[in-house]
């Protein structure tokens, strides 16, 4: 596999939040939602032990909302599962997540049965953001550190609902190629891990396929439907300058550009993958 990045410290981070799930009523997970399936730690489901789970798609700010559509409607088709849609402009996140919580554990809540509440997900998912949102106070960050619990407080994002303010940090764990791609796109893999030639190329071939118009829109591209994604990397290069001297692309200044767009959502919005695509992924993986 292309991309292979599984830093230290899982396993002690996968018992820590093991442990502290133990007190809690409704798992929220949060995905990326320019990559919802590939951002999701396929621990979870385990650690959790089949827990109500609320999906949170952040950044939809930067995702095809269509898409975002697609996903919300294939997690709410789950037991046991609601999923939303979120970004960090909306101002009030609690209200929407309370009424979520609330449906999946209808048998508790109220004063003596406090819906107990806690946030999973992979480093930049967006946790903290969320979480500073909701107390309207500065949390410290504690980086990518696991089982950092000391102080923890509970928040009340509603009389019946307590939220830890520490999050569960858990790293994504690559089990489809595509996938590892795309974390290497979104920016969630280090950077020694990957090639970034690579990872642009594969993200260019997805936009190719997928936001052609966007991805000509950006880089002022003329007809691409009959080029190769390195083709089209060479075109991004002569138009941005990204040459050495004698008239040759700077292929990795090029990728850099791309990659760098593409995080900062000024290509489009994008997402990398839908429902039927990750189904296949999943069983070509599996066939391997
Ligand atoms: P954590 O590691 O999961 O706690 O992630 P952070 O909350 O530190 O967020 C990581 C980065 O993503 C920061 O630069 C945030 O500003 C950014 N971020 C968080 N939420 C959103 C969002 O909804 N949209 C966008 N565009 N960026 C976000």
């Amino acid at each position: 596999m292309a991309i292979q990045w599984f830093p230290g410290h899982m396993n002690k981070a996968k018992k820590d939040v093991a442990a502290r799930l133990k007190g809690i009523d409704v798992v929220i997970e949060m995905l990326d939602a320019r990559l919802p399936a590939s951002s999701a730690n396929p621990m979870i489901k385990a650690l959790s032990r089949g827990k109500p789970t609320l999906k949170v798609l952040n950044k939809q700010d930067l995702a095809d909302p269509n898409v975002t559509r697609l996903w919300l409607d294939w997690y709410n088709a789950k037991p046991g599962t609601r999923a939303l849609g979120l970004d960090a402009s909306e101002r009030s996140p609690a209200q929407r997540l309370v009424a979520a919580c609330r449906e999946l554990v209808p048998n508790r809540g109220g004063l003596e049965k406090p819906i107990r509440v806690m946030i999973c997900g992979i480093p930049n998912v967006g946790k903290s953001t969320l979480i500073n949102t909701m107390t309207g106070r500065k949390i410290a960050k504690t980086g990518n550190m696991p089982g950092v619990t000391k102080g923890e407080q509970r928040i009340l994002l509603a009389d019946d609902v307590e939220l830890y303010d520490t999050p569960g940090m858990l790293w994504p764990k690559i089990e489809v190629e595509e996938g590892g791609y795309n974390l290497a796109a979104s920016g969630a893999v280090g950077r020694n891990a990957m090639d970034e030639e690579e990872v642009a190329l594969e993200l260019i071939a997805y936009l190719m396929r997928h936001y052609a118009d966007a991805l000509t829109a950006r880089y002022r591209l003329d007809d691409i439907s009959v080029l190769q994604d390195y083709e089209v990397l060479e075109m991004v290069a002569k138009k941005r300058g990204a040459m050495f001297g004698g008239g040759r692309p700077n292929m990795q200044k090029a990728s850099e550009i791309v990659l760098t767009e593409f995080r900062d959502g000024v290509i489009g919005r994008i997402t990398l993958e839908r429902p039927d695509e990750w189904t296949a992924w999943v069983k070509k993986a599996k066939e391997l």
